[in-house]
């Protein structure tokens, strides 16, 4: 049911080293260069969902380098946060799979679980659905779903529930 993008695959073949690394404040961190440093002790899940998010930091990088402004700390920005979570979420999650998951589980988490992915990666997913994924989502896992997840903080399991 998981889409077989592989995001450490990829940042191997672009020639970037992926260094195991305990980190505190962060799952990964980049120099959008030759390097990521990803803390060894995430899940699979977590660090497929982490390094993908990483990759994103590289094409955003490439397709616009004056964007962000100098310097780290503009990497850290909230809406470049966001967009390489959306952007990484669309590649780890087809559509067709995230209704999937969500018609059966109980939580974010669960999903999560499914689509081997970390959390963040699933709300990130549903913030990207069009108004017609909306109204296919909701049709096919429970009225108004999409909508009220997409708005949620992080929290521990938050329920999914199923149409009756
Ligand atoms: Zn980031």
């Amino acid at each position: 049911m998981t889409t077989h993008y592989d995001p450490e695959a990829e940042l191997l073949e672009r020639g970037v080293t992926v260094y195991e690394w305990e980190l505190e404040y962060a799952n990964a961190v980049t120099d959008v260069e030759a390097a990521v440093w990803v803390d060894p002790r995430l899940l699979q899940r977590e660090r497929r969902a982490t390094l993908a998010h990483e990759l994103e930091h590289f094409h955003i990088h490439e397709e616009a380098p004056g964007r962000l402004g100098p310097g780290v700390e503009s990497w850290f920005k909230p809406s470049v946060e966001a967009e390489c979570n959306e952007r990484a979420a669309v590649k780890l999650i087809s559509f067709e799979a995230l209704v999937d998951a969500c018609k059966w589980a109980d939580s974010i988490e669960e999903a999560a679980e499914e689509l081997h992915v970390n959390d963040e990666m699933v709300r990130a997913r549903l913030r990207t659905l069009t108004k017609a994924e909306t109204r296919t989502f909701d049709y096919q896992v429970g009225r108004g779903y999409a909508a009220r997840l997409r708005g949620r903080p992080l929290e521990r399991r938050t329920p999914l529930r199923r149409k009756a």
